[in-house]
């Protein structure tokens, strides 16, 4: 790798954004995102929770004091901000038989948190835990959940195995009827929504997907009964996901065949024990000194010592304008584009040596390198990943010429002229982006007066600070939409619960019934989110397809405060010093 930074003539320039163009054009897919079935119907079985049995109960007709939807990260720390908020009643709901939320459902082999575990795995100090490794596996993370939750006693109400199906509004009682898909009706006083975006296993939509008489799951649905010992395997996918997966079972299978359609750009990882020495150091504040560091270096701001220094906080500069927005306004911004994309190319560049230095077979090689900018996809990190190209017993198959793979028959997979005979699939194939069964409408929500939330939606979402909107009085959003997104996505929930926590507390003080924003204050905060919102339309048009941009055709509305999470963070802090809940509380 060089040393001095590599110093870019003009046709080199050229040459690269026509390489990415070009990269991009292969790839795209007239259908955008139509192109994925839904794990639902003949395919609702890829979904079907694989780990806790479904048990029988009776539909429940009571009255609880808050209902938090979601058992996941955002649902924990919901419920222990309201438990040190003084709420007796909670209850959980979530479609999987446990706490987690993603950590429940993702079980894979070799599944980690690509995040450091201090700053991710958030409660650790009031739980009293020390990660054991600097990126934690799965199980670790998932274990984590469960002590919060025994920690806050969020399991004494919770209703797993439970679907949401309907919020109704009851103004006379100031409380909100909650149906679910098991026959419960009952009334929740506040209800706080928190069922995560990227839930849903989605498929791809392969000719013929159906005929495959193999076996077959997707990731996060993993089936550990099967054995994969010397069997033909064939994973699909090659996103973060796909990255963990592929060489922790590389050395079981008899084959494996890596079904590639854009290969990922994958740093190095370095993960490492805890040191105990480094543990011994922690006083009280710790995990918050930790995390605010992290997000301060990721979001562009300045601090006098990285904390963290890892893959993330070193190519902050590059992910502080594509995640959030934030820029550096003493630059004109022409020029300011054009830095960014000097670094951008720095860091690809690096990416692509390093596959060349690990990566023996040259053609497999120039396969695995990615040609777009950093992040145009999610960005992996791994010591592993391309290191497993090497084995005799994996073959890279590369479907980029094809838009993916052209046919699956009853015993193989197509692509082009070849067909690789297998006798088990593994879809890695992501999950259908959604803010959450609000938005995507599988939760109806009707607020005062019996108005729908999607008809006062019906030219996009209006809330105050993306928690809340009027006409739906103490109903509360978790999640990016009008409020802070970040790479470390545990800050900005542990932020928005503790806001929640913060509301409802102050109502419960001060006798008030309802929670909501006047008509006034939405609108203001609706204007603020248009003015603000980070304008990287033509960045993200340009990127080469993924979740990440609509396939290819991403939707020309940014709906998260451009300023970012840290600013939004003191904005919030600031609103309640002074005043702001007067605004909201009413009788
Ligand atoms: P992704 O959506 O990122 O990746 C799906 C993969 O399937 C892509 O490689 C895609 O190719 C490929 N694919 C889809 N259709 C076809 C087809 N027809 N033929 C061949 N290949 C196909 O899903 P992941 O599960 O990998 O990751 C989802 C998100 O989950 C991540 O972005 C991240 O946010 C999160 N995650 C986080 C981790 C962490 O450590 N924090 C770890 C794992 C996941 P193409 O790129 O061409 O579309």
């Amino acid at each position: 790798m060089p040393t001095t930074p590599h110093r870019y003539r003009p046709e080199e320039i050229e040459a690269l954004r026509a390489r990415y163009r070009a990269e991009r054009d292969r790839r795209i897919r007239p259908e955008g995102t139509a192109q994925y079935r839904r794990a639902a119907g003949e395919f609702g079985y890829y979904a079907k929770d694989p780990y806790t049995e479904w048990t029988e109960r009776d539909p429940v007709h009571d009255r609880v004091e808050a209902v938090v939807i979601g058992g996941g990260f955002g649902g924990l720390l919901t419920g222990a901000r309201l438990r040190q908020a003084g709420v007796q009643s909670i209850r959980v709901i979530d479609e999987a038989g446990d706490f987690g939320g993603t950590w429940y459902w993702n079980r894979y082999p070799g599944i980690h948190c690509d995040i450091e575990a201090t700053v991710y795995m958030p409660l650790l100090e009031e739980v009293g835990y020390v990660p054991k490794w600097r990126y934690a596996p799965g199980e670790e993370i998932r274990r984590h959940c469960v002590a919060v939750a025994k920690q806050f006693d969020l399991y004494a109400d919770t209703m797993f195995h439970t679907r949401a199906t309907e919020l109704r509004w009851d103004e006379d009682a100031a409380e909100w009827h909650v149906r679910t898909d098991r026959g419960d009706d009952f009334r929740a006083r506040y209800v706080v929504v928190g069922s995560g975006t990227l839930t849903q296993p989605k498929l791809p939509g392969i000719p013929g997907i159906e005929t495959f008489r193999g076996h077959t799951f997707h990731t996060s649905r993993w089936d550990h009964g099967y054995d994969l010992a010397g069997k033909r395997v064939a994973v699909i996918g090659t996103g973060a996901t796909g990255v963990q997966v592929i060489p922790s079972i590389a050395p079981e299978v008899g084959h494996l065949y890596v079904f590639q359609r854009t290969p990922s750009s994958v740093d190095v990882r370095g993960n490492r024990p805890t040191d105990p020495a480094f543990a011994a150091t922690l006083r009280p504040g710790w995990q918050r000194e930790r995390m605010d560091n992290f997000l301060t270096l990721v979001t562009g701001g300045h601090v006098e010592e990285d904390l963290i220094d890892d893959g993330w906080t070193s190519t902050a500069r590059l992910q502080r304008q594509m995640l959030t927005g934030t820029v550096d306004t003493s630059i004109p911004a022409e020029e300011r584009e054009y830095l960014d994309e000097l670094a951008d190319f720095r860091k690809m560049d690096e990416i692509r040596a390093r596959v060349d230095d690990i990566v023996t077979d040259p053609a497999t090689a120039e396969a695995l390198k990615p040609w777009y900018r950093y992040m145009c996809k999610r960005p992996t990190f791994s010591d592993f990943y391309l290191e497993t190209f090497n084995r005799p017993n994996v073959t890279l198959v590369d479907t980029a010429d094809h838009g993916g793979i052209t046919a699956m028959t009853e015993t193989s997979l197509v692509v082009g002229e070849n067909a690789y005979e297998v006798d088990c699939v593994i879809f890695a194939t992501g999950f259908e982006v959604g803010i959450s069964g609000v938005i995507s409408g599988t939760l109806p929500v009707y607020g005062r007066g019996g108005m729908p939330l999607l008809g006062h939606w019906r030219n996009g979402p209006r809330t105050l600070h993306g928690f809340y909107s009027h006409g739906f009085p103490n109903l509360f959003h978790l999640g990016s939409l009008q409020n802070a997104a970040a790479v470390n996505f545990t800050h900005v929930l542990q932020e928005q619960a503790t806001h929640i926590g913060a509301l409802i507390g102050a109502a419960a003080e001060r006798g008030a019934q309802r929670i909501e924003p006047t008509a006034e204050a939405e609108e203001a905060w609706v204007t603020t989110i248009r003015e603000t919102a980070p304008v990287n339309f033509d960045f993200r048009a340009e990127c080469t397809p993924g979740y990440y941009n609509g396939e290819g055709k991403p939707r020309p509305v940014n709906n998260s405060f451009g300023p970012g999470p840290v600013v939004f963070h003191e904005l919030l802090r600031t609103w309640r010093a002074e005043g702001g809940m007067d605004e909201v509380l009413r009788s």
